[in-house]
């Protein structure tokens, strides 16, 4: 019997790295959490933060939380892929779950702004796989941030003022979403993961696959 029939075809490759940006509010967190909530194949790269915890926040779950001394030890001393100022706090990626995820062909998904996405892009670009999200208008933008209700007033005007400068950046991502309707913008970002996990260069398992086909014999 063919051994294909039975269990499904498993063909090794490259694990991706999917990066997610957009301005405060356009709802990249919801996404992201939904994203690691359904695929079990993806895992999240958790941050450093100097910004202070959200009461719904858990320490490493969603951030680690540091003091300015504490980052900026972690930034000298090469602990981070990268690091960005974004809003007056300083942010990074911890280097060493990524390596390791790259290593063992795991997925990581990585919700940072267009600093961090670009000094992403520049180190490993052949991994990254960036998406845009959008608000579908800006007025909206503003309510969605009033409604998470997680900041101060003075936080959102922050954010809010940066937006602009945010969303200028779109055009260096490989894809932009629209994140109106949040189950279409979803469906999105899952058909894009389903695609890219199909690219050829990040199969290199293909070649063994092909080479063990063309050598097989049907029998009658
Ligand atoms: P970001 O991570 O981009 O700062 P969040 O994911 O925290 O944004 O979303 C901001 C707020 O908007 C949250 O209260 C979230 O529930 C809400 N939200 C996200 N997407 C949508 C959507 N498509 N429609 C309505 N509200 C949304
Ligand atoms: P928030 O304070 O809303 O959690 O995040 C603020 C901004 O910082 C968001 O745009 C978020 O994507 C970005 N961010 C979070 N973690 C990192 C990181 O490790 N590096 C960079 N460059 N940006 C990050």
């Amino acid at each position: 019997m063919n051994p294909a029939k039975i269990s499904p075809v498993q063909i090794a490759r490259r694990g991706l790295m999917l990066v997610i940006s957009s301005p405060s509010g356009a709802g990249k967190s919801t996404i992201a959490r939904t994203l690691l909530a359904t695929d079990k194949h993806i895992g999240l790269s958790v941050s450093v933060t100097t910004r202070q915890r959200r009461p719904s926040e858990v320490e490493g779950v969603h951030y680690l939380f540091k003091s300015v001394r504490e980052f900026e030890r972690l930034r000298d001393s090469d602990a981070l892929l990268e690091w960005a100022e974004v809003h007056g706090n300083f942010y990074g990626t911890p280097r060493e779950p990524v390596e390791l995820a790259m290593a063992e062909g795991r997925d990581m998904l990585f919700d940072i702004d267009w600093q961090g996405a670009q000094q992403l892009q520049e180190k490993m670009s052949a991994d990254v796989v960036s998406i845009f999200v959008l608000p579908p208008t800006m007025t909206e933008l503003q309510s969605r941030l009033h409604r998470r209700a997680e900041d101060s007033e003075e936080v959102i005007q922050t954010r809010l003022a940066n937006s602009r400068a945010e969303i200028a950046h779109w055009r260096e991502y490989d894809y932009v979403i629209v994140n109106d309707d949040l189950d279409t913008a979803f469906d999105a970002v899952q058909s894009i993961v389903k695609a890219e996990r199909l690219r050829r260069d990040r199969r290199h398992g293909m070649f063994d696959f092909v080479r063990e086909l063309l050598e097989e014999t049907p029998s009658l």
